[in-house]
């Protein structure tokens, strides 16, 4: 799995900030002990020797010794968990308390990557995508065909879908989905994102308002001296851009050059673009640049979602 340098930065910096934690408060709820409960402190300390002692018996080799130390191991600890429990305390108040036992939040678990952190990982880069929500809801496994008047041929896209966030997204191809409003467009880009997102791909969702809004800001409203970060190059550099709603955007020549240029740099860098339209072809081609519907058109697989609002269908009002 690859993910995001950004994303990777997060996670790896609220691990070192768990193991932390858990560091400084094991370190606080044991002087704490060690001022309430008289005699801890002499009970750790002679467990701290009976350790040492422990290993030395081991390095030089005599077992019987080991046996004698390991018992008197084991009654100080015995000893120290009736102190704790006499003054109200549970027996493992000293113990690191990790929030995940397989890893103890480093993370991995026997050199590999801790299942905590690939879930901690997908929903990292997940939101950072934005779609955290949405990919809660939608996946292929909940997508129904039942709507459709044609549910073959709603299943082959389905199929074709689910191969293209597999296999389709990593070789760079495009996918256009076209088709009414409430035809399931949504639900087929979402899942499309979080299965793309599982095989290691980094996935940035927008609609279309939004993406462009955040070209303009950039272009015309971020001040020069502003050197943050520049909140549109992420669609340059998604392994999947996945554009909701094209043609929803207020456009204009600014937006046309825009969405021309972005489209232009991600086919020569062979990324992988989805776009979703409520527009058939011939109102792209007079909302856009013939130049860009006809890249749209050549470089991209169109499907067309036939059918009623399921929504409405789901509703009962049709
Ligand atoms: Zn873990």
């Amino acid at each position: 799995m690859s993910y995001s340098p950004k994303v990777f930065e997060k996670i790896k910096a609220q691990y070192e900030e768990a193991q932390l934690r858990v560091r400084e408060e094991q370190e606080r709820n044991i002087r704490q002990v060690r001022e309430k409960i008289p005699g801890m402190s002499e009970i750790d300390d002679r467990l701290a020797a009976t350790g040492v002692r422990i290993m030395d018996a081991i390095k030089n080799n005599r077992p019987g010794g080991i046996d004698a130390v390991r018992a008197e191991n084991e009654e100080l600890v015995r000893k120290r968990s009736a102190l704790l429990r006499a003054h109200g305390y549970p027996e493992d108040y000293c113990d690191p308390h990790y929030t995940c036992m397989r890893c103890h939040d480093s993370g991995f678990e026997n050199g590999r990557r801790c299942i905590c952190m690939k879930r901690a990982l997908f929903e990292a880069q997940a939101e950072l995508s934005g779609l955290g929500a949405l990919l809660k809801k939608q996946s292929f496994d909940n997508f129904s065909t039942e709507y459709y008047p044609d549910k073959e041929e709603a299943a082959r896209l389905v199929h074709f879908c689910r191969k293209y966030a597999e296999q389709g997204v990593k070789q760079g191809e495009n996918l256009m989905l076209m088709g009414a409003t409430g035809l399931g467009k949504t639900h087929l880009s979402t899942s499309i994102a979080r299965l793309a997102m599982e095989q290691g791909q980094s996935v940035v969702y927008e609609s279309a308002s939004n993406l462009f809004a955040d070209f303009q800001y950039e272009r015309f409203e971020k001040s020069r001296f502003d050197h943050s970060y520049d909140s549109a190059q992420k669609y340059f550099e998604a392994d999947l851009l996945i554009v909701d709603d094209l043609g929803s955007e207020f456009s204009n020549q600014f937006t046309v050059a825009t969405l021309y240029n972005l489209l232009n740099t991600r086919l020569n860098h062979q990324k992988a673009t989805l776009f979703n339209t409520n527009l058939s072809a011939k109102e792209l081609t007079a909302r856009y640049d013939r130049r860009i519907t006809s890249r749209i058109l050549g470089e991209f697989t169109v499907f067309t979602l036939e059918g009623q609002d399921i929504r409405m269908q789901k509703l009962g009002l049709l």
